[in-house]
C-alpha cells in the first residue's frame, strides 16, 4: 500500500479553481495536502476576470465537495443559451438544458466567475485540518526519487523552503514550471489575434438576448454573457487584428465606439472594465512523469468559446483525486495514474480542443453558403428534442466524461 500521510502529503502547486477542487476532494477523503500558492493572502482575489460558465457535470462535482451550495447564491442559473446572427439581429437557435433533465440533477449552467469559486473554495481549504496552505509561496523546482518528491519554493520572507511529499501535482496554470522542468512539450498553436473583453452594465435582455449568447458574424463575431452582481455586468468578447495596438484597443473612446457599433445605438455605455487576452490551443504531450502530475491549464489550454477550460480542468482534478484516493486505500496500484493520463489527455484532444476550435470557426465563418448551412444545422438541432439533447450532451461535457469512463 502506498502511504500518503502528514509527512508525505500530496503537494498541490497552485490554488486556482483546479488546485483547490483537487485539494478539497483529497482532504475530504482523509488525504493530507500541502497547497502552495504564489499570491499573498492580501492580493489573492485581485485577479483578472476569466472563466465563469459552469456546466452541469462540474456542478455535480462541486456538490460532492460542498462547494455548490456556497457558489449557487453568488451566481446566476442559465438554462438557455442562444446563437445569433449579428447581421439583422436574428436569433438562429435557442438551446434549453431541459433536454438534459434525465442526464443530470443540474440541467443548467451556473454563471459564476472563477474568482468567486476560488474565494469560496479557499475558505473551505483554510478551514480544513488536512490542508496545509502556504500562501505567498512561489514554487520553483522539484526533485523526485523512489516514492517521494521534494518541492523547492520561496516563502513570503524570501527564504527557500523544501517541502516533502508523496506526489506533486502542477495546478499552476498555463505557465506550469513543473511541465517545463520535465521538458514536456505543450503541443498545439496560438491564434495570432487577441480577444478583447469588455465588461458593461446594460439591459441586453431588452434587446432579446438571454444570459449566454454566441453571436456569429463574418467580420466581428462575439460572445455575450451575463454575470450576477453586485455590480451586475455583461461581458462581451470581440476579435481584434494581430497588428492592432493593444493600448489603442482598450482606450475608453475605442471601447465606447465598439459597443455603439455592436448595438447600433448612439449612447454612452457604462463600461466597467476591459482586457485583452491571447488564445492558445495546446495539450501537454504527457500528463504524468513518475510522481509528478499535471492538471487543468498546466496541461491543456483552449479558447474560452464554449466555456470549457476551467470545466475540463476540474474534471481532471476529480478524476485524479479518485485515483489517488484508491491508491492510498490500497484499492489500486500506482499504474492507475497512467490511466488518468490516457483518459484526460484523449478527452482534452478529442473533445475540448476539437470543439473549441470548431466553435470559433462557426462564429467567424466568412463563406455565406457555409454560414447558412451551419445556421440551418444549429436551428434543426435546437428544434428537435433528440438532436438538441445530443448537442447539449456534447456542449455540457457530459459526453466527454462518459467517454473517459470507457478508456482503460
Ligand atoms: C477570458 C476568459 C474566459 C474564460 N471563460 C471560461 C469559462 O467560461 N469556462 C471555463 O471552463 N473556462 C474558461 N476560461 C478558462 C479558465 O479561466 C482556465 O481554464 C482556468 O482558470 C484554469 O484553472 P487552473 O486552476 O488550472 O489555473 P489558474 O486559474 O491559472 O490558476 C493557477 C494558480 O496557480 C498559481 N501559481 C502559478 N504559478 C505558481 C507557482 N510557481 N507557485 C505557486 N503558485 C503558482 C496562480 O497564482 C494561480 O492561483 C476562460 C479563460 C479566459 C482567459
Amino acid at each position: 500500500m502506498i502511504m500518503i500521510s502528514k509527512n508525505k502529503p500530496v503537494i498541490v502547486v497552485g490554488a486556482g479553481p483546479v488546485g483547490l477542487c483537487l485539494t478539497l476532494a483529497l482532504t475530504q477523503a482523509g488525504l493530507p495536502v500541502t497547497l502552495i500558492e504564489s499570491s499573498p493572502e492580501e492580493t489573492f482575489l485581485d485577479q483578472v476576470p476569466r472563466a465563469g460558465s459552469n456546466h452541469p457535470p462540474t456542478l455535480e462535482m462541486f456538490a460532492r465537495i460542498g462547494l455548490y451550495e456556497k457558489i449557487e447564491p453568488r451566481g446566476l442559473k442559465a438554462p438557455i443559451f442562444h446563437y445569433w446572427e449579428r447581421q439583422g439581429h436574428q436569433l438562429i437557435a435557442a438551446f434549453d438544458h431541459v433536454h438534459l433533465k434525465d442526464d443530470t440533477a443540474f440541467p443548467f449552467v451556473l454563471q459564476c466567475e472563477r474568482i468567486k469559486i476560488v474565494e469560496e473554495a479557499m475558505k473551505m481549504a483554510r478551514a480544513d485540518p488536512l490542508c496545509t496552505l502556504m500562501m505567498g509561496t512561489t514554487f520553483q523546482s522539484f526533485e523526485q526519487s523512489g516514492d517521494s518528491v521534494t518541492a523547492m519554493a520561496v516563502g513570503p520572507d524570501g527564504k527557500v523552503i523544501d517541502i516533502k511529499g508523496r506526489y506533486i501535482v502542477s495546478a499552476e496554470g498555463a505557465r506550469s514550471i513543473i511541465r517545463h522542468q520535465l521538458g514536456i512539450e505543450f503541443e498545439g498553436f496560438t491564434y495570432p489575434d487577441r480577444t478583447l473583453n469588455i465588461e458593461v452594465s446594460y439591459d441586453f435582455k431588452g434587446k432579446g438576448y438571454t444570459d449566454r449568447n454566441y453571436i456569429s458574424d463574418p467580420g466581428e463575431w462575439s460572445n455575450l454573457f451575463h454575470w450576477a452582481g453586485p455590480p451586475e455586468v455583461w461581458r462581451v468578447h470581440f476579435p481584434t487584428k494581430p497588428e492592432e495596438d493593444p493600448d489603442e484597443l482598450t482606450k475608453p473612446k475605442a471601447l465606447q465606439e465598439r459597443m455603439r457599433r455592436f448595438l447600433e445605438i448612439d449612447e454612452a455605455f457604462n463600461i466597467r472594465g476591459s482586457n485583452l487576452y491571447t488564445v492558445h490551443q495546446r495539450v501537454a504531450a504527457k500528463f504524468r512523469a513518475g510522481n509528478a502530475l499535471l492538471v487543468g491549464d498546466a496541461c491543456h489550454v483552449n479558447s474560452p468559446i464554449g466555456g470549457m477550460g476551467m470545466n475540463s480542468g476540474i474534471h481532471d482534478a476529480f478524476n485524479l483525486a479518485e485515483k489517488l484516493i484508491a491508491i492510498s486505500r490500497g484499492e489500486a496500484d500506482d499504474s492507475v495514474l497512467d490511466r488518468y493520463e490516457r483518459q484526460r489527455r484523449q478527452i482534452a484532444i478529442q473533445h475540448t480542443q476539437a470543439q473549441t476550435v470548431r466553435n470559433k470557426r462557426i462564429l467567424a465563418e466568412t463563406d455565406p453558403a457555409v454560414r447558412l448551412k451551419n445556421h440551418e444545422e444549429l436551428k434543426r438541432s435546437a428544434d428537435d428534442p433528440a438532436l438538441a439533447r445530443a448537442f447539449m450532451l456534447r456542449a455540457s461535457l457530459i459526453n466527454s466524461l462518459r467517454e473517459a469512463e470507457s478508456i482503460l
